[in-house]
């Protein structure tokens, strides 16, 4: 539907058309982002926050009304409660540091789920470590969704956390995150949402979630690497201490005492991504103006088809097969190597994901070395999944 706006997709790989499917790890950016950015270094790069000239002040509205627009586009009450990070993992790992010192202490409880992706396992086991903390674990049911019984029975008065995926990047499917926030909530316990799979994908408004942070990536909404997001409650972001002490965060510096600045800039030491927050900014105009529900809707779809071609071949294996899912859809051929399949599909032009994809807790749980996975994004066309399934039939024919 808009393959006219990324030039990288008219690319050859080994003789091919590119057939990009790998949209969960990173997506293409258009060219009204790249052209933003390349005026942004060419017209008014200057640091922000610091200068009384010109060029200060226009990169330093410029990054405002950046943070202004995440706010809105995932519903914030404010833009104080966008916090800019490098990224879906380190909003994770500054929250944990943070609400770590503020809140957690010995034998306190932080639950996440069986299909988190590493970063949101491992920022917590961290934490765990450095308090003396227990980290639980949500189970799956055998259709790989979440067992919600037993989260019911995991939130207890010790439980200060819960941090769980909206959409796993793994299996694609779509976590009951409302009525497990609620669920929390009911018991006074703070959750944390890993949206980095869901943003992309689907209309997420942390109000109505009423989740108490959420973190998600730039670079997989079109946008540039390097950048993310960290949403907190400004009641909880006013609580929690600086995860990083320098330049930006500060109101007052002596040898005696410092004092932090007002939210959000007390999490944001030293230059922040201003060129890449601009890309951003960029990035989500287009996604709006491409029209939110449309490409949701549309994704969905292309979700759907891109699962039901998979499953119509034989020896095909669906993981979470059937269930409502988010752009992405693993699987794998049986008796086949997934590495061995995703190389014969490279050599092909088409681009999937093969391996632990950075779960591996629930890959092992699957009992496989690791899975092929496609994922969707706006610019993806039934043409695309009909390439894939054409050349993993190819694949599967070469290697039996
Ligand atoms: N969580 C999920 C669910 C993800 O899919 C990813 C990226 N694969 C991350 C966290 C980490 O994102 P980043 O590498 O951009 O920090």
């Amino acid at each position: 539907m808009y393959e006219q706006d990324f030039d990288i997709l008219r690319e050859q790989v080994h003789g091919h058309r590119l057939v990009y499917l790998d949209n969960a790890a990173t997506t293409q950016k258009p060219k009204v982002v790249l052209d933003a950015m390349t005026e942004a270094y060419t017209t008014w790069n200057a640091n922000i926050h610091r200068g009384v000239h010109h060029l200060s002040q226009v990169a330093t509205q410029h990054h405002e009304q950046a943070r202004q627009r995440v706010a809105d586009f995932i519903g914030a009450k404010s833009s104080k409660e966008i916090v800019f990070t490098k990224g879906t993992t380190d909003s994770i790992n500054m929250l944990a540091f943070s609400l770590g010192e503020a809140m957690v202490k010995e034998g306190d409880e932080i639950v996440v789920s069986y299909m988190e992706h590493h970063s949101n396992i491992v920022p917590w086991q961290m934490l765990c470590d450095r308090k003396k903390a227990v980290l639980k674990v949500i189970p799956l049911r055998e259709d790989l969704t979440l067992d919600m019984e037993a989260y019911k029975a995991l939130l207890t008065d010790k439980t200060r956390l819960v941090s769980v995926a909206h959409v796993s990047n793994v299996l694609g499917v779509i976590n009951p995150v409302k009525e497990m926030i609620a669920l929390a909530h009911a018991r006074g316990i703070l959750v944390a949402v890993d949206a980095a799979q869901s943003v992309p994908h689907l209309r997420v408004d942390v109000q109505d979630l009423d989740c108490d942070f959420l973190s998600f990536s730039a670079h997989k909404i079109y946008g540039p690497t390097g950048l993310g997001v960290l949403y907190g409650k400004e009641e909880w972001l006013d609580q929690l201490p600086p995860a990083e002490g320098g330049g930006e965060m500060i109101e007052h510096v002596s040898f005696d005492k410092t004092t932090y600045n007002t939210l959000p800039y007390k999490f944001e030491a030293g230059t922040p991504d201003f060129i890449g927050s601009f890309g951003l900014q960029k990035a989500l105009d287009y996604v709006e103006m491409a029209g939110r529900d449309k490409i949701e809707k549309y994704e969905a779809e292309l979700t759907v088809y891109l699962e039901n071609q998979l499953a119509s071949i034989p020896n095909v294996i669906i993981y979470a097969a059937g269930q409502r899912k988010a752009g992405v859809v693993s699987f794998n051929v049986e008796h086949l190597h997934p590495f061995d399949v995703g190389t014969l599909l490279d050599q092909q032009g088409v681009a999937v994901r093969t391996g632990h994809h950075c779960a591996e807790p629930l890959i092992d749980k699957l009992q496989v070395p690791g899975t092929l996975r496609a994922s969707v994004a706006m610019y993806n066309t039934k043409e695309d999944i009909d390439a894939l399934v054409a050349a993993l039939k190819k694949a599967i024919m070469m290697l039996s």
